[in-house]
């Protein structure tokens, strides 16, 4: 849309004033070399026009402090991909006008019990997150998450819904699914139910699990260990989003008070 229009006034100026050609082929080359060079231009199909403002996301990167979930051969851990990814996911959404909400924006779990043994912080843990979901009341919830299997042969993320939480959860899973084949070519899965994963059975809200790729795969690992793909996991996870909320048609849901929403004083990183 953006190229057409620039073709137009092309032929206008030069029509008009031939001794602006150069100047302005010249311009013209530098908007298309950093269209081509934006994060992942080509690949949107961006809802821009769509309300976003009333929208209410709240991500869930999951384990932190002392749990570091999966870990990958060389040492990657789930704990911290999964954060870095929620940021930019956050930073994405900010920007196309949403309200984002964490569950934890650093390396701590929710437990608040640091004496505790670490099966039960992980208990708090996952009870404390469900509290924070249900009481945000949010559009969307997005846990974040990576697998690890003892095979390495199962690469790609997937997004997991529960289907007996109504039909939301299975369109919001689809929309980010398609994204993230759309946008990070980097895996085929199709979506999958799940039953027992607790954030998911615990709300009633629209919610899904992203599991970002497996640490188990070198090339899935290779992939998370780089920064450029994380935000591009990020971006695709956002722009599923966007097109979920732009398809919804309303303006989401009455706009929470935010401000009324606390988080649990976090446990020092461990
Ligand atoms: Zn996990």
């Amino acid at each position: 849309m953006r190229i057409y229009k620039c073709a137009c006034a092309a032929r206008t100026l030069l029509w008009r004033r031939p001794g602006t050609t150069l100047l302005f082929l010249v311009s013209l080359t530098a908007i298309l070399v950093s269209l081509a060079t934006a994060p992942f231009p080509e690949e949107v199909d961006k809802p821009a026009a769509a309300p976003m403002g009333n929208r209410l996301t709240l991500i869930d990167p999951g384990h932190g402090g002392p749990d570091p979930g999966a870990s990958s051969p060389a040492g990657m851990r789930e704990k911290d991909l999964v954060l870095d990814i929620g940021l930019s996911l956050r930073d994405y959404l900010e920007d196309a006008g949403c309200t984002v909400l964490m569950t934890r924006e650093s390396d701590h779990d929710l437990s608040a019990t640091p004496d505790a043994s670490l099966a039960e912080r992980k208990r708090v843990d996952l009870h404390r997150r469900s509290e924070i979901i249900e009481a945000s009341g949010a559009d969307v919830v997005i846990s974040l998450h990576a697998n690890a299997v003892p095979s390495s042969r199962w690469r790609g993320a997937q997004v997991f819904y529960r289907p007996d939480r109504g039909p939301e959860n299975e369109r919001l899973a689809r929309s980010i699914q398609q994204a993230l084949v759309d946008i990070t070519g980097e895996t085929d899965r199709d979506i999958n139910i799940t039953v027992d994963q607790y954030i998911l059975a615990q709300t009633e809200l629209p919610a899904v699990n992203v599991e970002v790729g497996f640490l188990s795969n070198p090339r899935d690992a290779e992939l998370l260990a780089e920064k450029l793909y994380r935000k591009k996991v990020a971006w695709a996870i956002h722009i599923g989003i966007l097109r979920y909320f732009a398809r919804a048609g309303d303006n989401g849901t009455t706009r929470r008070d935010i401000n009324a929403w606390k988080i649990a004083e976090p446990c020092a990183p461990s």
